[in-house]
């Protein structure tokens, strides 16, 4: 069974990479480094060498293994785009989820000129599925919103962004060819703060364009405590192409 997911936006997790480095302010915080650095050193542990980029092809069959339906958040403990993974296992990642195509696949990443340069070439035949939605992260305006242009401007069926953890009034977005939009402020020790009208103002923004708009949390230290409300209720919405 894959891990069953405690993030808001998706069922559950798959990681055939584990590890990352950090490239931008959204990564100050990162919670997968925090989680796998706490197991470095312990014997036998999927964490024994910390956050330390490594691939883990043992891993690359499981969706074809899981028979419900799932969305799949693909690498939460990892970035699939790093330099450090070869472009032949980022196919065969991609491969597994054009075969196992009953589940809905999560790719969010921060290197979004590789995603791009790679849905124009070798992923080309799979940037088409309407089952792989492809994302990138933006958590401000210099490091993020060009990554919005990178994405874009890649063929792909269903685009995502994930604004998270938002850190500053990002202005006006272009949405156009974007299919979801998911925000969130940061969460656990030192979380730096989210203004709510920067929230309302993308939501505002998501409306106006169609685009399905998840309002994940307010975080901060107290994740529970502040939920996930905003003006009275919940936004949950998905991408239309998938019809959850
Ligand atoms: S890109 Fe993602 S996984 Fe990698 S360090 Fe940054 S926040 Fe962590």
């Amino acid at each position: 069974m894959a891990d069953r997911s405690r993030i808001e936006w998706t069922d559950a997790t798959w990681n055939p990479v584990r590890g990352c480095t950090k490239v931008s302010p959204g990564c100050a915080n990162c919670y997968a480094e925090t989680f796998a650095e706490r197991f470095r050193g312990v014997p036998g542990h999927p964490y024994e060498q910390g956050f330390d980029l490594r691939l883990v092809p043992e891993k690359l069959q499981d969706p074809l293994t899981w028979q419900r339906p799932r969305l799949v958040f693909v690498n939460s403990m990892s970035d699939l785009f790093h330099k450090d993974v070869p472009d032949d296992y980022i196919l065969a990642v991609v491969s597994v989820m054009q075969r196992a195509n009953w589940h809905t696949y999560q790719v969010l990443t921060k290197r979004s000129e590789r995603l791009a340069r790679m849905l124009a070439g070798p992923l080309r035949s799979m940037a088409a599925e309407p089952h792989i939605w492809w994302g990138v992260s933006v958590e401000n305006r210099k490091h993020g919103l060009p990554r919005v242009g990178h994405l874009r401007g890649a063929s792909a069926a269903v685009r995502f962004l994930s604004v998270e953890p938002l850190l500053e009034d990002l202005g006006r977005v272009d949405l156009s060819g974007i299919h979801w939009m998911i925000v969130g402020g940061e969460s656990g020790p030192g979380a730096r703060p989210l203004n709510p009208e920067w929230v309302r103002d993308l939501r505002d923004q998501a409306l106006r364009a169609r685009v399905p708009f998840f309002f994940k949390q307010w975080g901060g230290v107290r994740k529970k405590a502040a939920g996930r409300v905003l003006d009275g209720r919940t936004w949950d919405q998905l991408p239309a192409a998938v019809g959850l």
